[in-house]
């Protein structure tokens, strides 16, 4: 799921006139596109767009929830200055080697921190070790139904005027199915709706890719 609402014509429109991709990041693309859960990478104009509102808030830490073959970690590290840090929380050892070996081939393995247990873990840990309000930017792109989780422990985490970008908050559109049964659909539904009603947060939801929400702190 790429191109939510628009033809095939028109997503190659919009690629062949602003995809800035490096080499390493198509490449990492093309190799994932090989693997089994291959729909579980970020579009390239995601990544793209990510790595411009890294740059726009001049973030220096940042959290990632849900690495897989490490795209969006790599496009975030290779868009934040050189003492910029990504922690980078995932459980399966195998899609992150394949992250690990390109972060090494980018030279941005200093920046990124990756540790591999569950992520609410990593999260209380940061707040328990005094790191509330010390991030200026998190993604989370991990299992469905630990969304509000993620979001309480990121939104504490990070400080006021700090973002927190949600992926696949459409659901390649399932999100509509109202009396859809699959669980991962209806935590993403009540999540969205709680959000809607979330006045800690400024917010917009783009039909970016699977579904992009933003969500800056205020
Ligand atoms: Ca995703």
């Amino acid at each position: 799921m790429k191109d939510l609402g628009l033809s095939p014509e028109l997503y190659d429109y919009l690629l062949q006139n602003s995809l800035r991709e490096a080499d390493l990041l198509r490449q990492l693309r093309e190799e994932t596109a090989q693997h089994r859960a291959a729909v579980m990478q970020i579009a390239p104009e995601q990544g793209q767009f990510m790595a411009l509102l890294v740059q726009l808030l001049g973030a220096k830490r940042t959290l990632e929830i849900g690495v897989f073959t490490g795209y969006s970690s790599l496009v975030v590290a290779m868009a934040l200055p050189e003492d910029g840090q990504v922690i980078a929380c995932d459980v399966d050892k195998a899609s992150t080697a394949i992250a690990q070996q390109y972060w090494e081939a980018a030279g941005v393995t200093d920046k990124i921190d990756l540790r591999l247990a569950p992520a609410i873990d990593i999260l209380d840990q940061l707040i328990a070790d005094g790191q509330s309000g010390s991030f200026d930017f998190a993604f989370i792109d991990a299992d469905k139904r630990n969304y509000p989780r993620y979001f309480e422990q990121c939104l504490e985490l990070i400080r006021p005027g700090g973002l927190i970008a949600i992926d696949n908050v459409l659901w390649a559109g399932r999100v509509v199915e109202a009396d859809s049964e699959d669980k991962r659909t209806q935590a993403i539904r009540a999540f969205n709706q709680a959000l809607h009603q979330d006045e800690r947060v400024s917010l917009s939801l783009l039909p970016v890719a699977d579904g992009l929400t933003l969500a800056m702190k205020r």
